[in-house]
């Protein structure tokens, strides 16, 4: 725990990423019991053990259907439905070849084309049949797995900030390593600022900073997770639809939104769109918004109805959508 001018916060290392509490009072107590529930719903949810929800229909792939809680139903039927859209990038059965790539758990050499190629055969999100009567899931051939990895953090960042508001939390901040979700503003300010990380540079280094209020923001980045072969950076956002890690103009992209389930879904669907195509498909959703960091070194906002941002890197150029 640690304070600073009325914020108090609390870390931990959970689900393989860092993860901060920031409060306005000192309760170690309220902040124990956030970490408890991040740590069982990473229990639940996780495909990074041997056991755990969605472990249990994965185990069961091409033998039975499995039944699971209501919660953990609703989480994959959301990842299925945006699994199926035309063109989605976002693909929950990518497990197969997110498991054989290993990126971000020592991963360092790049499959043979024929077994990545054999692996794809087993991530077509049609193969999965749900039940909603039984709340169970089928993944209909041997070798299918599901993966969460992409919207976990998210759904858990919501879970805490039900739980803050629950428990009368007027003002708080979670980061799950890398997705933040707020409540409210600190007191004074216009708002939290979410710091934006320099692509591939120090650990505390920023290209910007993003002000909200009450509002969630995600960012996925290529340098996250990732590993150099010849020369080629391999990093953990893959595409099922080729076998390897999308290729594009993207470093990353950050999304403000109201939930941060939607902020890791649209994450992974705008980084697979580029930004031409997201930026015409945001101006239908004037709940997401959305800033783009190019390898050509632009910053691109799409509107920015739900938060400023400022620029601090001035090898950098911003650019706003003006047509939003
Ligand atoms: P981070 O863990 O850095 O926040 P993301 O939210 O971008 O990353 O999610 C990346 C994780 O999502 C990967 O580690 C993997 O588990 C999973 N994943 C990778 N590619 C895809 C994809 N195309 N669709 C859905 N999930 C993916
Ligand atoms: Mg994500």
């Amino acid at each position: 725990m640690s304070t600073d001018e009325g914020v108090y916060a609390w870390s931990a290392v959970l689900m393989g990423s860092p993860i901060l509490l920031k409060l306005f009072d000192n309760n170690p107590t309220l902040a124990a019991q956030v970490f408890r529930l991040i740590r069982h719903q990473e229990n639940i949810l996780t495909v990074n053990r041997a056991h755990s929800e969605v472990m249990a229909i994965n185990h069961a792939a091409g033998q039975n259907a499995v039944s699971v809680s209501r919660e953990v139903f609703d989480l994959i039927a959301c990842a299925h439905q945006v699994s199926l859209l035309p063109d989605s990038l976002f693909n929950f059965t990518i497990g197969p070849l997110v498991k054989r790539w290993k990126i971000g758990f020592q991963g360092n050499s790049v499959p043979p084309a024929d077994e990545l190629n054999r692996l794809m055969a087993l991530t077509d999100p049609h193969n999965v049949e749900l039940d909603p009567a039984r709340l169970s899931v089928f993944l209909r051939q041997p070798g299918m797995e599901i993966d969460l990895g992409a919207i976990a953090k998210g759904y858990i960042a919501d879970v805490v900030r039900g739980f803050l508001r629950h428990q009368q939390v007027e003002r708080a901040l979670i980061n799950l390593g890398g997705n933040v979700q707020t409540l409210g503003a600190p007191p004074h300010t216009a708002g939290w600022s979410v710091g934006l990380k320099t692509p591939f540079g120090r650990a505390d280094e920023l290209i910007g900073v993003i002000e909200v209020v009450g509002k969630s923001v995600v960012t996925s980045g290529v340098y996250e997770r990732y590993f150099e072969r010849d020369g080629r950076c391999y990093h953990h956002i893959l595409d099922a639809r080729s076998g390897y890690p999308l290729d594009n103009e993207l470093l990353s992209v950050t999304v403000i939104s109201d939930r941060s389930l939607d902020g890791d879904i649209y994450t992974t669907l705008l980084y697979g769109l580029g930004v031409e195509k997201s930026l015409s498909a945001l101006r239908a959703l004037p709940h997401i918004e959305a800033i783009f960091v190019t390898r050509d070194a632009e910053v691109i906002c799409s509107s920015s109805r739900q938060f400023a941002f400022r620029l601090l890197d001035d090898r950098y150029r911003l650019i706003t959508d003006s047509t939003a």
